[in-house]
């Protein structure tokens, strides 16, 4: 698409945002791809009405508010990534844009207060927990509490489980294949600490030690797609200097904080770490990638107590996280770990494109839009007949229990790593004959 941007006018992040809406020539091949562009049916929430209200903004044509509801409305879920036949990178304009955007865009105080606590709650796991625990006080509180906090409290789980401290490093069982180090993820750790004990334990049983960095903190990517890049940043910079040198790989087991982790080049665009950003994160990958590249050393022996079906099977829906699936890339990876399960089923859901709603903080800025999407997903497995549904990224595995518990559903919703040490220990409880 042709432009008059100004990229110097932009920062660093000029270039890459000219460079993206260049590379856009207009087809519309991902409109169907697009859930804002099925839910509203108009042109401005559709991938390509986005790219060209962006380019009139920066061009210096286009009020930034008049653009303001419509890149609100994106959840940056990237289905249009994978859609789009001339691949224009959306990831190098969406955030970019929020984070020039950041100060020209007019928030009501309301708005303002629910952005500011949910930037100073979630990526800090203590204070988290403790917001939490507020939570529970207002939704005594009930009508007294002001609308715009509502949706933080209605997503708030009844109990938050106990806290979990990781080993600094946990030793491969038998010999050692690999060593690495886990991002143990901020918002995860306080929803739930099992996803990381699960990892470990599955990590360890192949033979790969695992180093948690103590200094590590949230991988910023909270921060970065509500435009806060000084946040993303700091929080960027914390982790180049908290993760080893000396490890094999830097696994996240959240696909958003992994998605987050391979855009440090992009936060980090214009700064005198840029270069160290990019050899880092080329190092971060996903833990069903690793465990893939590697090879299962042991293979899961049974599935009975991971919630199997009357015949003894279990029927495992399988949910693709946007961050995993489209910012990733990462799809057979984990469908192929779950398929290792002796009498698991894998099932496919319907419309497994579309975003389940969680999408960082989107469920608290955009409710409505964010319930009609967890809705249908939660509809979408229901519809697959599973026992469990399996996912790799705490925002969905949140979402969709919200949404399967309003439906009354007894389906279970596990991570990836949390059904895989179930059947591991199943196999072995039944070995022992228990
Ligand atoms: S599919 Fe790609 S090139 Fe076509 S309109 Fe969408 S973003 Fe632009
Ligand atoms: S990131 Fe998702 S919601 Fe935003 S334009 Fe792309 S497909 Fe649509």
């Amino acid at each position: 698409m042709q432009h008059s941007i100004k990229a110097g006018e932009h920062g660093p992040l000029g270039v890459p945002m000219a460079h993206a809406v260049e590379t856009c020539v207009h087809c519309g091949f991902c409109l169907a791809a697009c859930p804002t562009y099925q839910e509203f049916g108009q042109e401005m929430d559709s991938p390509r009405g986005r790219i060209v209200l962006m380019k009139q903004v920066l061009e210096g044509s286009l009020a930034w508010t008049e653009a303001q509801p419509h890149m609100d409305r994106c959840l940056g879920c990237l289905a249009c990534e994978p859609a789009c036949p001339s691949g224009v990178p959306y990831r190098d304009l969406i955030s970019p844009f929020r984070a020039v955007a950041r100060e020209k865009m007019e928030r009501t105080s309301g708005e303002k207060l629910r952005r500011w606590l949910a930037e100073l709650t979630i990526p800090h796991p203590g204070r988290f927990r403790l917001a939490l625990a507020g939570a529970k006080v207002g939704r005594a509180m009930g009508g007294l509490v002001p609308e715009m906090l509502r949706p933080m409290l209605s997503l708030a789980p009844a109990k938050v489980p106990d806290a979990v401290t990781l080993p600094s490093v946990t030793a491969a069982q038998g010999e050692r294949r690999a060593r690495v180090a886990l991002l143990a993820g901020c918002a995860q750790q306080v929803l739930d600490p099992d996803i990381n004990v699960a990892t470990i334990e599955v990590l360890t049983r192949n033979g790969i030690e695992v180093v948690v960095p103590q200094a590590q903190g949230c991988c910023g990517g909270l921060s970065w797609h509500v435009g806060n890049l000084p946040a993303a940043q700091a929080f960027a910079r914390q982790n180049l200097n908290a993760f080893p040198a000396d490890v094999d790989a830097i696994l996240t087991n959240a696909a958003g904080c992994g998605s987050a982790m391979h855009e440090y080049h992009l936060i980090l665009r214009g700064t005198p770490d840029e270069a160290r950003a990019a050899a880092f994160e080329k190092r971060v990958m996903d833990v069903s990638v690793f465990l893939m590249k590697l090879g299962l050393r042991e293979k899961p022996q049974a599935v009975q107590v991971v919630g199997g079906g009357a015949g003894g099977g279990l029927k495992v829906a399988y949910l693709d996280a946007c961050h995993l699936a489209n910012a990733q890339g990462v799809r057979e990876q984990p469908r192929a770990l779950l398929r290792t399960i002796p009498g698991a089923e894998l099932c496919e859901l319907a419309n497994a494109h579309l975003c389940c709603g969680s999408a960082g903080t989107y469920n608290l800025d955009q409710p409505e839009t964010a319930s009609s999407l967890g809705a249908q997903k939660a509809q979408a497995v229901l519809a697959t007949g599973a026992d469990v549904v399996a996912s790799g990224n705490i925002g969905c595995l949140t979402q969709l229990k919200v949404h399967l518990e309003k439906l009354g559903s007894p389906v279970r919703v596990r991570h990836t790593m949390q059904v895989l040490r179930d059947a591991y220990r199943a196999g072995e409880a039944e070995k022992a004959g228990k």
